[in-house]
Parts: structure tokens; C-alpha cells; sequence
């Protein structure tokens, strides 16, 4: 196994064999990591996160299964340290970050960098589904609004993955400069089969 660090609003994409693992590890804490995943059979088959939670549920965690848009298990949760994630909020992208709850000035955040992580593939930035939101604590109101906290996440927390098939996976170190990220956007940490081939790309190149 090999391990790679996804720099701070950066994002990476692998490939995975049906039954290999592959870990999301939080080296500083407090970080949120967006994941996609497509099937290596068909690119139109992918991560699905609104069925996810009709599938699975809402706050997954060890033992839970990710599916796709067609219903199909992607990837399992083997391990989970931090056992809090979200499933609600789509990924963070320039006119988000755009906001003024949003300091800093990033040119793109989760879903470009996920897309420019897997352009490599073959795949356009209208390919990217909405996320599983690693480490993130959203709750939802009683009236209508969704809310993010600050993550709870501890360092080196890691949440381990396992596909159960095979699959192109894409992760990115949300670039979101807010509460919900702690006091500063760190990086995040994948352990991945040697044998994966590994893009890492960034807005920020
Ligand atoms: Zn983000």
C-alpha cells in the first residue's frame, strides 16, 4: 500500500480493484474530504449520493455501504474512526466560495479539483456527482435549513474503504475556508494498492 498526500485544496484519483481497500486519513484533524466514485465498467455509473441515503441512510459509517445510480453497491466503510459524515451538502465549487461566509479567495474548491484530479481519466466537470462529505457535521433544523459544524474530527483519524467493485475514485481536501474546516485548510492523507496509478491536481497549479 501506498500512501499520498492530497495537499490542501487539492484533490487526487485512483483506480481500485473489487475487494481492495484504501484508507481517507486526517493527519491534522478538523478537515473535511470530499469522495466520488465512478465504476470501471461503465463512467455513467457512479457514486450516487441521494440514493446513498435512500439506500443506506443518512449518516453512514463502518459497515455501511456508498451506491450507485443505478442502485449498486461501490464501496463499503470497513473502519471509521470518526464515525461522522455527511451526506447532505453538495461538493464546495467557485460560486460557493464565492459567498462572504467564506474567507479567503480560492478560484475553486471540491468539484474542480475533483474534476481536474480525474480530467486525466476522461471525464468532464459535469461528471461529478454530489459527494460523500468525509469528517463533515451537518445537522438539519427544525424549520428548513441545513447547517455545518465545525468537524469533529481527530488527527489521524482514517475511515477505510473497501470496493466492491471495480471503480475510479476521486478525493479531494475541501477547500471551503469556514468553521466547518477547523481554524485552517490542512491536507488529507490516502493509502491506496501500490499498484493504483495516481493523479493529484489543484485549481491552485
Ligand atoms: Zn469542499
Amino acid at each position: 500500500m501506498g500512501k499520498h498526500n492530497i495537499p490542501k485544496m487539492s484533490g487526487i484519483s485512483f483506480k481500485i480493484d473489487e475487494g481492495d481497500t484504501f484508507d481517507v486519513i486526517n493527519p491534522e484533524g478538523e478537515q473535511i474530504a470530499d469522495l466520488v466514485a465512478f465504476t470501471q465498467a461503465d463512467d455513467d455509473e457512479k457514486f450516487s449520493q441521494s440514493y446513498t441515503r435512500y439506500l443506506s441512510s443518512l449518516r453512514v459509517s463502518a459497515g455501511d455501504s456508498l451506491y450507485t445510480t443505478e442502485g449498486n453497491p461501490i464501496l463499503t466503510i470497513l473502519k471509521d474512526d470518526c464515525g461522522v459524515h455527511d451526506l447532505l451538502y453538495a461538493p464546495c465549487n467557485e460560486w460557493l466560495l464565492d459567498q462572504d461566509r467564506y474567507a479567503g479567495d480560492a478560484p475553486g474548491g471540491c468539484r474542480e479539483n475533483l474534476w481536474l484530479s480525474l480530467k486525466p481519466k476522461g471525464f468532464d466537470e459535469a461528471d461529478i456527482p454530489d459527494t460523500l462529505n468525509i469528517f463533515q457535521k451537518s445537522t438539519v433544523s427544525e424549520q428548513k435549513f441545513m447547517n455545518v459544524h465545525r468537524s469533529p474530527a481527530e488527527p489521524g483519524d482514517t475511515v477505510t474503504f473497501e470496493a466492491d467493485q471495480d471503480a475510479i475514485i476521486a478525493v479531494s481536501s475541501c477547500s471551503a475556508a469556514s468553521e466547518s474546516n477547523g481554524d485552517e485548510l490542512t491536507g488529507i492523507d490516502v493509502v491506496v494498492p501500490d499498484d493504483s496509478t495516481v493523479h493529484e491536481a489543484s485549481v491552485l497549479d
